[in-house]
C-alpha cells in the first residue's frame, strides 16, 4: 500500500489528506495528522473521498461532434486539439481576440490557472478568463483592496485560539467549514469566556452555538456593522491612536454612521436594540476579536461594501495585525486562493498586480516574453454568459466547473450554451449538466490523480502529489492546456519560442514564484522541495525567509500609497429584488452539510445522501399554515426567471417570510434547472459577483396527487451498478412535474426515484422505469394492482431479499420500505404486507429517518428517543457525553456535534 499526501478538494480550510492506494486504485483516506490546517481531523466529505474515487461516470477520452444534432464520437488528442487550434485561430482571426472566453475554476491546481491566464492574456490577448471563484469570493478581493489595498487575508487560523470574541457574519462554518468549526468548538472549550456572535437570518447550527445570534434580516448586513461603529464612536470604543496613525477617510464615514442610531439600526436589520447594543459592546470591549466571513456577505449586490464595512470595525478598533484579531474571509473553493494569486480573473492581473495599471500591465509582458497584455478588463461569469448569448463571444472553454447549475438565472446560461458556436468542456466527468452541452469534452485527471499546488484561505500553500495514474486518456488540466497552446502558438506566432516550456507543474510553479517577486505575496523563498520537506507554508515568504508570514500588517503598514488602510464610507442599501405581493418571500440559498457544490463527486457517494437525502424548501410554519402545506408536502416555487416544484419542510430556523434552499440539488438530480432557476443574476458594481443569496418568491401547495417511487437495491459492493441504474432514471426526471434521484444505503448502495404528477404518467415511462429496476422480468416478482385507484406495486426478489420495488399511485409505504430495504429484512413478512390493499410496516417497526452522524451510522431516531429517554440530563455537556457514550456519535469527524447539541437544546426548550 502506498501512502501520497494531498489535501481535500472541497472547501478552503485545505484539509491535509493521506491517500492510501494500492498502485491503481483509491483505497482509503485519512486525515494529515501533520497538516497545519485539521492535523488530522475530516468532516464528513473529506473522511469519504475514496469512495467518490471510482470509473462511473469520467471522462475518459477526447469526444468531439460535429453539430448538435449528433452524440459526440471519441477522438484522439492530436486531432482533437488540432481542432480546437484551427478553430481558435480562425475565430481570432475574423472576430477578434475577444470573441473566445474561458470559464475556469477554484478546483484547479495553481499551475493549471497560471497556464490558462498566460494562454488568455499573454499568447490570445483577451482577459476573457474568468472563475467559478466570481461567484464566491470575489467580493472578499475587492472589499480587502478598496480597505487594505490587497488581496490578502490578514489572518491565521491559529487566531482562532487567541480570539477572545470570533464574529462571524453570513457563514453556517459548521456545515460549509467544518474543520474550522471544530477548531471553534475546541477554543471555546479552553476558554469559556471566548464569546460568539453570529450574524445570520437563519439560526443554523453555527447560529445555535454562539453567544448571541444577531437574525438579522436578509441583506442588512452594512446596516448593522455601521450601527455597532455607531456605539463603538459613541462610546470611545474605538482606537483614536489607530485611527490617527495608521488610517484615513474616518471622517467620511463617521458622516454616515452619525445617522445609524441604535433604534433606527435595529428597526432596519429586524433585531433587538439591547442585541445590537450587547454585540458593539462586546466588540468594543474584547481585548481581540477574530472575524469570519463567507458567502453572506459575498454573495450580494452589495457585497464589496459589505466586506468593507466588517473591515472598517477592525480598523476603527485596532483589531488587526494582532494575535486573534482581524477580519477573515473564508474561501469556498481549495484554491480560490490560489486562482486569485496567479491573477485568473478577468480584472487581475498576475501576482496582485493591477489591470489598470500601465506599469504592471509592461511588467507582466516583459516577464511572459510578449510585447503587451490587454488593457480592458476582460468579461466576468455573469458577462461572459450574457456575451455568449447575445454571440459576441463564438467559442467558449469551460475547465473543472459546472456552470449549467451553478450560475444564476439558469434559464439564461442554458440558452447561451445553446447558442455558442463552440462550447469546450474540460472536465475530469461526462455526467456533469455542462458536459450535455459540450461539442468538444476534454477528459482531465481529478482529486487523487494531480500534482500541484493549492492555497487555502489561510495563505498556506501545499504541494500536493498523484497517488494512481488518470483513467483512459484522461490528461492533467495544465497539461491540456500547454498542449493546445504549444499548436495555437504554432499558427499564431510561427516560428517563435514557445512562451509555454512546461514539461512538469514544478516548472509553472517556479515561474509564478519569479512573477511574485517583490509584490505582498512573494513566494521567492519556496519551492517544491521546500515544501516536501517542511510540508505547507503561508505566504509572503520571500527569498531569503526562514518562514511564511501568520498575520500581515503587525506594523500597522499596509500596501496602499501612503501606508495607511482606508476606511470606505459603506452606506446600507437594500438587496437588489424587492418583495411584493406577487413574490411575497425572501429566498436564500446555501450548503448542506455532507454535499459539495453540484454533486458531480458527492453524489456518487450514497452515505453523503443519508444527511440530507433531498432538496426541501424551508419555510416558517406560519407561512406553512396560511398556505395550507404540511412538512412534505410538494410545493410549487416561483420566481421573476423560473419556477421548481419541490418538497416543504417546516423550519424553526427562520422568521415569517423567509425561506431557504439548498444549492446542491441540479438538474441531474432533480427535475428542471435547480435551485438557479430561480436565482437572480444582479452582480456587485465594483466585485461582479452575483446576488445569489436574496430573491423573491411565491410558493404554493403543488395539486400533484399522483405518485411514484422507485427503489433498487445493490448487492455489497455494487455502487456501480447503483450508479449505472441511478444515471438511466435520469432520462425521466423531466418526464414529470416533480422528479428526483438519488441513492441510499451504506454497505448496499441504494438507488431511489420519486415522480409526482397531476394524473397518471405516461405506461411507456413507467415500464422502462421497471425496465432499469429489473421490474419487467416474470421471475421472483411479486405485484399488486388495483386499476381502480390506479394503484400498482411490484416488488422483485432476490435470493428471499428485496431487490427492487415500485410503488404506483399511493406511495404511503415509501419511508418504512426504504428502511426496511436497506436493512436487509428477510421477505417472508414483506409479501403479505405489500400485497394488501394497504400496505402497512410489520407491528413495532420504526423508520430510522435521517443519518445525523455518518461516521457511525446514527439516525435522529435513535438520537432523539435517547434525549427524550433520559431527563436525568439537565445539563448540555452531560448529555452529550450521554449520547457518545451509547452511540459514539460525534466521536470521529465531529462534523454532526453542532445538531446533537441541538437536538438536545430543543428538547431542553420543549420540556421547559
Ligand atoms: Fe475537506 Fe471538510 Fe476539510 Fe473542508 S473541512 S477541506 S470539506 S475535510
Amino acid at each position: 500500500m502506498a501512502i501520497t499526501k494531498a489535501t481535500c478538494p472541497y472547501c478552503g480550510v485545505g484539509c491535509g489528506v493521506l491517500i492510501e492506494s494500492d498502485g491503481e486504485k483509491i483505497t482509503n483516506v485519512t486525515g494529515d495528522p501533520d497538516h497545519p490546517a485539521n492535523f488530522g481531523r475530516l468532516c464528513t466529505k473529506g473522511s469519504t473521498l475514496h469512495l467518490t474515487a471510482q470509473p462511473h461516470g469520467r471522462a475518459l477520452y477526447p469526444e468531439m461532434r460535429t453539430n448538435r444534432a449528433t452524440f459526440r464520437v471519441r477522438r484522439d488528442w492530436d486531432v482533437t486539439l488540432d481542432f480546437l487550434a484551427q478553430r481558435f485561430a480562425e475565430t481570432i482571426k475574423q472576430y477578434g481576440p475577444d470573441s473566445v472566453g474561458f470559464y475556469i475554476s477554484g478546483q484547479l491546481l495553481t499551475e493549471d490557472y497560471y497556464v490558462f491566464n498566460k494562454l488568455a492574456k499573454g499568447l490570445i490577448g483577451t482577459n476573457n478568463v474568468d472563475t467559478n471563484s466570481r461567484l464566491c469570493m470575489s467580493s472578499a478581493v475587492t472589499g480587502y483592496k478598496a480597505t487594505l489595498g490587497a488581496d490578502a487575508p490578514p489572518c491565521s487560523y491559529e487566531d482562532i485560539d487567541h480570539a477572545d470574541l470570533i464574529f462571524i457574519a453570513g457563514s453556517n462554518t459548521a456545515y460549509a467549514h467544518p474543520i474550522l468549526f471544530r477548531r471553534i468548538e475546541a477554543a471555546k472549550e479552553k476558554n469559556p469566556n471566548l464569546k460568539i456572535i453570529v450574524v445570520d437570518p437563519r439560526r443554523t447550527d453555527t447560529a445555535a452555538f454562539a453567544d448571541l445570534h444577531l437574525p438579522i434580516l436578509p441583506g442588512t448586513d452594512v446596516a448593522l456593522f455601521n450601527g455597532m461603529l455607531h456605539l463603538l464612536l459613541w462610546d470611545g470604543a474605538t482606537d483614536q491612536d489607530f485611527i490617527r496613525e495608521h488610517t484615513e477617510g474616518i471622517d467620511a464615514l463617521k458622516a454616515i454612521v452619525r445617522d445609524c442610531t441604535p433604534r433606527l439600526t435595529a428597526e432596519i436589520c429586524g433585531i433587538a436594540e439591547a442585541d445590537l447594543i450587547k454585540a458593539a459592546t462586546w466588540f468594543g470591549e474584547s481585548r481581540a476579536v477574530l472575524s469570519l466571513y463567507c458567502q453572506g456577505l459575498n454573495q450580494s449586490q452589495h457585497g464589496t461594501e459589505k466586506n468593507a464595512a466588517i473591515i472598517n470595525l477592525h480598523l476603527a478598533t485596532g483589531q488587526i495585525g494582532k494575535p486573534g484579531a482581524g477580519p477573515f474571509s473564508l474561501t469556498g473553493q481549495p484554491n480560490a486562493m490560489g486562482g486569485r494569486e496567479v491573477g485568473g480573473m478577468a480584472n487581475l492581473l498576475s501576482a496582485h498586480r493591477d489591470l489598470k495599471n500601465p506599469e504592471h500591465r509592461a511588467e507582466v509582458a516583459r516577464l511572459w516574453g510578449v510585447s503587451s497584455v490587454p488593457d480592458q478588463p476582460g468579461k466576468t461569469a455573469v458577462e461572459m454568459f450574457e456575451a455568449v448569448r447575445s454571440g459576441h463571444i463564438k467559442i467558449l472553454w469551460i475547465a473543472c466547473t459546472n456552470p449549467a447549475q451553478s450560475m444564476p438565472h439558469q434559464a439564461l446560461i442554458h440558452e447561451a450554451l445553446n447558442k455558442a458556436e463552440l462550447v469546450i468542456v474540460q472536465e475530469a466527468y461526462a455526467d456533469t449538466e455542462t458536459a450535455a452541452y459540450a461539442d468538444v469534452l476534454l477528459p482531465a485527471t481529478t482529486w487523487g490523480e494531480k500534482s500541484g499546488t493549492v492555497t487555502n484561505s489561510e495563505r498556506r500553500i501545499s504541494l500536493i502529489k498523484s497517488a494512481i495514474t488518470a483513467p483512459g486518456e484522461a490528461r492533467a488540466d495544465w497539461r491540456i492546456a500547454v498542449d493546445f497552446a504549444h499548436r495555437l502558438e504554432a499558427i499564431l506566432r510561427p516560428g517563435q519560442a514557445t512562451l509555454f516550456p512546461y514539461e512538469n507543474p514544478e516548472a509553472i510553479f517556479n515561474e509564478h514564484r519569479e512573477m511574485t517577486r517583490g509584490r505582498d505575496l512573494d513566494i521567492t523563498g519556496m519551492s517544491y522541495e521546500l515544501l516536501v520537506q517542511r510540508g505547507p507554508q503561508q505566504w509572503p515568504f520571500p527569498e531569503g525567509a526562514s518562514h511564511g508570514k501568520t498575520r500581515l500588517y503587525e506594523n500597522g503598514i499596509f500596501p496602499t500609497p501612503s501606508g495607511k488602510a482606508k476606511f470606505v464610507a459603506a452606506t446600507y442599501k437594500p438587496v437588489a429584488e424587492v418583495i411584493d405581493a406577487r413574490f411575497p418571500l425572501r429566498l436564500n440559498t446555501g450548503r448542506m452539510r455532507d454535499q459539495w457544490h453540484g454533486m458531480s463527486r458527492t453524489g456518487k457517494v450514497a452515505r453523503l445522501f443519508a444527511h440530507a437525502e433531498e432538496p426541501r424548501l424551508s419555510m416558517s410554519s406560519k407561512d406553512m399554515l396560511r398556505r395550507n402545506v404540511s412538512g412534505g408536502d410538494l410545493v410549487r416555487i416561483k420566481s421573476r426567471r423560473g419556477e421548481m416544484v419541490i418538497r416543504a419542510e417546516s423550519s424553526d430556523d427562520l422568521r415569517a417570510g423567509q425561506t431557504f434552499l439548498p444549492m446542491h440539488w441540479g438538474g441531474q438530480f432533480m427535475r428542471g434547472l435547480g435551485v438557479n432557476e430561480l436565482t437572480i443574476n444582479v452582480t456587485d458594481p465594483t466585485s461582479k459577483q452575483p446576488e445569489l443569496k436574496n430573491c423573491a418568491v411565491q410558493v404554493e401547495k403543488a395539486d400533484l396527487p399522483w405518485r411514484l417511487v422507485a427503489m433498487a437495491i445493490g448487492e455489497a459492493d455494487e455502487s456501480a451498478a447503483a450508479l449505472a441504474r441511478l444515471q438511466a432514471l435520469r432520462f425521466h426526471l423531466n418526464d414529470f412535474e416533480f422528479a428526483t434521484c438519488g441513492l441510499f444505503g451504506r454497505d448496499q448502495e441504494c438507488v431511489i426515484f420519486r415522480g409526482a404528477n397531476a394524473t397518471a404518467a405516461n405506461p411507456d415511462i413507467l415500464a422502462n422505469i421497471e425496465q432499469i429496476l429489473g421490474l419487467d422480468q416474470s421471475l421472483g416478482v411479486m405485484h399488486y394492482q388495483d386499476k381502480r385507484k390506479a394503484i400498482s406495486r411490484r416488488v422483485r426478489v432476490v435470493n428471499g431479499k428485496v431487490a427492487a420495488v415500485c410503488l404506483f399511485g399511493d406511495v404511503v409505504a415509501e419511508e418504512w420500505l426504504k428502511d426496511w430495504l436497506s436493512t436487509g429484512h428477510l421477505v417472508s413478512d414483506l409479501r403479505r404486507m405489500l400485497l394488501a390493499p394497504i400496505a402497512t410496516p410489520p407491528k413495532g417497526f420504526t423508520t430510522r429517518g435521517r443519518v445525523v452522524c455518518n461516521c457511525l451510522n446514527v439516525s435522529e431516531t435513535e438520537i432523539a428517543a435517547h434525549i427524550a429517554g433520559d431527563s436525568s440530563f439537565v445539563e448540555q455537556a452531560a448529555m452529550l457525553a450521554s449520547l457518545q457514550q451509547r452511540f459514539k456519535c460525534g466521536t470521529e469527524c465531529g462534523s454532526c456535534v453542532p445538531e446533537l447539541r441541538r437536538m438536545i437544546g430543543n428538547n431542553a426548550t420543549k420540556a421547559a
